[in-house]
């Protein structure tokens, strides 16, 4: 077909993104591999990038597992009503769950947080995991709400945090 011409050497896999089971459409390749708009690391994808986390956020789709965000993150007031994963996410910019609720686990695992990170008055109904998170500015959790267990070992905090004291 007409429009596969420029990949006919490819071969199936690599006509993907490369990234886990990720099975999107390539939209850029560095040497990394080939990687969907979600796993790009290419900053000028930001406003498309917009596009497809609305559709997702509609969709009620909350499986960010190793997106790049990259103008960071903005979830204030967000109610994620099923489970939400962001392990391995980075964010190139505040990543902003002020007052976020999360009815389902909520998944920080390996997550790094290059900017502020703001969980403040944040809810967690189920088993929330940063393990292995970075923190690399501000940190805020006050006056988070964990109601069943979260897990912070193993994450690293390079600067102010801020707990919660509930
Ligand atoms: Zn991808």
């Amino acid at each position: 077909m007409a429009e596969y011409a420029p990949d006919a050497a490819a071969s199936e896999a690599e006509r993907h993104c490369a990234h886990g089971n990720c099975k999107n459409k390539i939209y850029s390749t560095r040497k990394e591999g080939p990687r969907c708009i979600l796993h790009s690391d290419m900053p000028d994808k930001a406003a498309k990038f917009d596009e497809v986390l609305l559709l997702m956020l509609a969709n009620r789709d909350f499986n960010f597992e190793g997106v790049w965000f990259p103008k960071g993150a903005d979830f204030e007031d967000f109610h994620f009503t099923a489970n939400a994963n962001f392990a391995n996410a980075i964010f190139q910019g505040e990543a902003e769950f002020g007052c976020a609720l999360f009815d389902g686990s909520a998944n920080f695992y390996g997550a790094q947080f290059n900017f502020t990170a703001n969980f403040g008055a944040s809810n967690f109904s189920s088993p929330a995991d940063f393990r292995r998170a970075r923190f690399a500015t501000r940190t805020q959790f006050e006056e988070a709400r964990f109601i069943e267990d979260a897990d912070f070992s193993s994450a690293v905090f390079s600067a102010e945090r801020v707990l919660s004291r509930s």
